[in-house]
């Protein structure tokens, strides 16, 4: 089921977006080498409620019934996505994918962040650069008039002419009073294909990117995704809503970007 959102529904999504943008902020000030991802995970979960806000991602279950333990998850290197934070300490030269949910006056909002920690290759800074831009690229497709499938290609051939894999196996979201709505925004996808898009609708672009082979097994934990041939993976993540004929970006990676300064 489509929920399309008024102007005052989309004004409140705004709001639990910024806290999201302002969560990673508060992540992105921490991120050093030493810093364990179960640190990050706490410092999001006090920030989210002293806004008055619920981190969403805590106690959501998987398709086996075991309830997500944290309230973001924290993927390392390999892990692509819905890693659990612990005592891992994050290393020199280490990515980390940190997804953040929120839920503030009854609405979502739901962003993630690749973050570097100290010096990271060049290598994987491209990979960063090229994940982030086809996020860009595929906002700048939802449009009122395109199809779900014009975002799916701006991202996909982006990323493939770079010669780096399109994971299949998850998707971009509808968003509102609920975290995962429809319509499903896959990464892959072609031109013309899928529902139109028009305004009201609210949607998660979130394209995840691998360095080399797309392809990602569930680890036992029954969460974590990660790259079969161990390569690094790329994440980000904005809310969108689009309204007055424009993709209106919920979200926001400014002041992440602020502090980190010019990587890539
Ligand atoms: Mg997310
Ligand atoms: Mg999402």
């Amino acid at each position: 089921m489509v929920y399309l959102k008024t102007e005052e529904e989309i004004e409140l999504m705004r709001q639990a977006n910024l806290l999201v943008g302002r969560t990673l902020a508060e992540i992105a000030k921490m991120i050093k080498p030493g810093v364990t991802t179960e640190e990050i995970s706490n410092l999001a979960d006090s920030f989210i409620r002293d806004n008055g806000a619920v981190p969403t991602f805590k106690g959501v279950p998987n398709p086996y019934g075991v309830p997500f333990p944290a309230a973001v998850c924290c993927s390392v290197n390999e892990q692509v996505v819905h890693g659990i934070p612990d005592k891992r300490v994050l290393e020199d030269g280490d990515i980390v994918s940190v997804d953040c949910g929120t839920l503030l006056n009854g609405f979502n909002g739901d962003s993630c962040y690749t973050f570097c920690v100290g010096n990271v290759s060049d290598e994987i800074k491209a990979l960063l650069k090229t994940t982030k831009e086809s996020l860009y690229l595929g906002i700048q497709s939802a449009i009122p008039g395109h199809r779900i499938g014009d975002i799916s290609y701006a991202i996909q051939s982006h990323c493939e002419s770079h010669g780096y894999g399109v994971v299949r196996e998850l998707v971009g979201h509808g968003i509102g009073r609920e975290m995962h709505e429809d319509p499903m925004v896959p990464n892959y996808g072609k031109r013309g294909n899928g529902m139109r898009l028009s305004n009201g609708l609210c949607i998660a672009i979130e394209p995840m990117i691998t360095m080399c082979k797309r392809d990602v097994y569930v680890a036992e934990d029954g969460w974590t995704v990660i790259t079969r041939d161990g390569k690094p993976a790329a994440h980000f993540e904005h809310t969108i809503a689009i309204h007055n004929g424009t993709a209106d970006i919920l979200s926001s990676f400014e002041e992440i970007e602020a502090i980190e300064g010019k990587l890539y």
